[in-house]
């Protein structure tokens, strides 16, 4: 906070837990209201104090540049800590960092290409816009992907000349607060970006519904998602929702199989399915889904399930306890509403893991695409396969759900891919290749699953506001 680590102001302090071991890994301040009320201060300080707001955007861009050269030297530890406190395989955690540095060399680029226009008006008029900062930008993160996600937030908000601050998860905080010793090393004036990290339905509200702040980026459940609006409404705080998932990957029969087969398990069982874009509804047609669902069982069943820092696993435990408990709660409800248990379904207890929170990579088949595991997010290495009969049918499964975040279509004919992308209720599409996303790709759901829109250009003017002037020249 303010370009220096400082303790909480009541000294408390919250633990974060190995999920291999369920051991303690570190104690972290917890922030209370009055650490959030320092932190919106020393943002306000340093956006005041202009240094940061009315630096040359090139210097912006440049001092961003350098957080992302330092996120590349140190992206060993970097990796490692967060494979330790989030429990992901490493090589997912070294693909998360690779993925950061990347935002925050795009973001760096655009510092200097944030334009406002020139508008044609009557007489002898001259109108233009400027678009400015927003001012302090808040953003609240998920322990899914703590530095992926908070990055994907606070690069295009401080390229644009805003101040953060940063409210990371209390399951996974540690690789947020690095970030910030990150930017402090690169050059980043104090202030710009503080974290103040604690439980959230304590620091996280106290920040969502304070009135010091301009705007909020929330990534997380639609549940806590619809609070941090009710917060944010007080002050009319403007946000960003970027919410959950129950994303149908579309296996029609002309797909390549083996192509489709390895898109399906990448998109279900990456961080033990832990991703808003999980791939988790299967639709797969009717004439190829013996094939696909006797490759799958194959594939999952060979998947190696340990700790993330281990270098053999391929898939890691998941992030708590109770994660774990919701899981196997869905588990069961598939078991009970009559879904075929085509493998997995089981903690994982034997190889030593009996102390972590390892659930089996599970296959649910011959599931009715009204069932609760086919609608509600599970947020777990669990799929649910349901069969269609053509297009349409196909279509009106995949759009039959509250959210709107992902789809994958898997198909050699093209003009049908182009039909279904046209069709779904999905804010994002991809075609024979699941998941993929690129700093410069929009990424944001429809209907539940969010408001607005990360990466890509448009992130950028989302952290801007507009202002009109109008010069009459008579
Ligand atoms: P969560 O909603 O429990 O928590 C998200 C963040 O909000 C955390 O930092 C948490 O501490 C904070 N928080 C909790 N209660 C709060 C409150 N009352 N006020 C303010 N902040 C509060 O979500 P999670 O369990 O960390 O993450 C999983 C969810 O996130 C899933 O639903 C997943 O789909 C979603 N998610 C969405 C995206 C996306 O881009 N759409 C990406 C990752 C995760």
């Amino acid at each position: 906070m303010n370009g220096s680590w400082r303790e909480s102001s009541s000294g408390s302090t919250f633990t974060t837990y190995d999920p291999a071991t369920n051991e303690p890994l570190a104690e972290v301040a917890q922030s209370e209201p009055e650490d959030v009320d320092l932190a919106v201060e020393a943002a306000r300080g340093a956006l005041e104090h202009k240094k940061w707001r009315e630096l040359d955007p090139a210097k912006r861009g440049r001092i961003l540049f350098r957080i992302a050269s330092l996120i590349r030297e140190r992206s060993d530890d970097l990796a490692r800590l967060e494979s330790l406190d989030n429990g992901k395989p490493l090589r997912e955690a070294k693909g998360d960092v690779g993925y950061t540095a990347r935002t925050w060399e795009y973001f760096a680029g655009l510092a200097d290409k944030i334009e406002g226009k020139t508008v044609p008006v009557p007489g002898l008029r001259f109108d233009y816009t400027r678009v400015e900062p927003l001012g302090i930008t808040v953003h609240i993160v998920p322990w899914n992907y703590p530095l992926v996600l908070g990055s994907r937030g606070i690069a295009p908000a401080l390229a644009a000349g805003n101040t953060a601050v940063v409210k990371p998860s209390s399951l996974a905080p540690l690789t947020n607060l690095k970030l910030a010793e990150i930017a402090h090393d690169a050059g980043l004036p104090k202030g710009v970006l503080n974290v103040v990290p604690g439980r959230g339905s304590e620091t996280g509200s106290y920040l969502a519904g304070h009135k010091g702040i301009d705007s909020i980026t929330f990534t997380g459940s639609v549940e806590t998602g619809r609070e941090v609006m009710k917060l944010a409404a007080q002050h009319i705080t403007p946000v960003t929702l970027e919410l959950g998932g129950k994303c149908p990957n579309i296996v029609l029969e002309d797909a390549d199989r083996a192509r489709a087969l390895r898109g399906v398990l990448r998109g279900i069982f990456t961080n033990a399915g832990q991703m808003c874009w999980a791939g988790s509804r299967l639709l797969v047609q009717e004439s190829v889904k013996d094939k696909l669902l006797r490759a799958l069982k194959k594939g999952t069943d060979s998947i190696i399930v340990g700790p993330g820092t281990s270098e053999k696993s391929h898939m890691g435990p998941l992030v708590s306890e109770q994660q774990v408990d919701s899981v196997m709660g869905y588990i069961k409800i598939g078991q009970d509403e009559g879904a075929e248990l085509l493998t997995g379904g089981e903690r994982v207890k034997d190889g030593g893991l009996a102390q972590g929170n390892f659930v089996q990579p599970t296959i649910f088949s011959e599931v009715d695409p009204g069932m609760t595991i086919a609608t509600e997010e599970i947020f777990g290495p669990v799929l649910s396969a349901i069969t269609f009969e053509d297009m349409e049918d196909a279509l009106e499964i995949a759009n039959r759900t509250e959210f709107g975040l992902c789809a994958g279509v898997w198909t050699r004919d093209i003009s049908r891919a182009h039909r279904l992308a046209a069709e779904l209720e999905s804010g994002v599409v991809s075609i024979n290749e699941y998941p993929i996303t690129f700093p410069q790709t929009p990424f944001g759901g429809f209907k539940q699953s969010g408001i607005g829109r990360e990466q890509g250009l448009e992130a950028v003017y989302s952290y801007c506001r507009v202002k009109n002037v109008n010069v009459n020249l008579l």
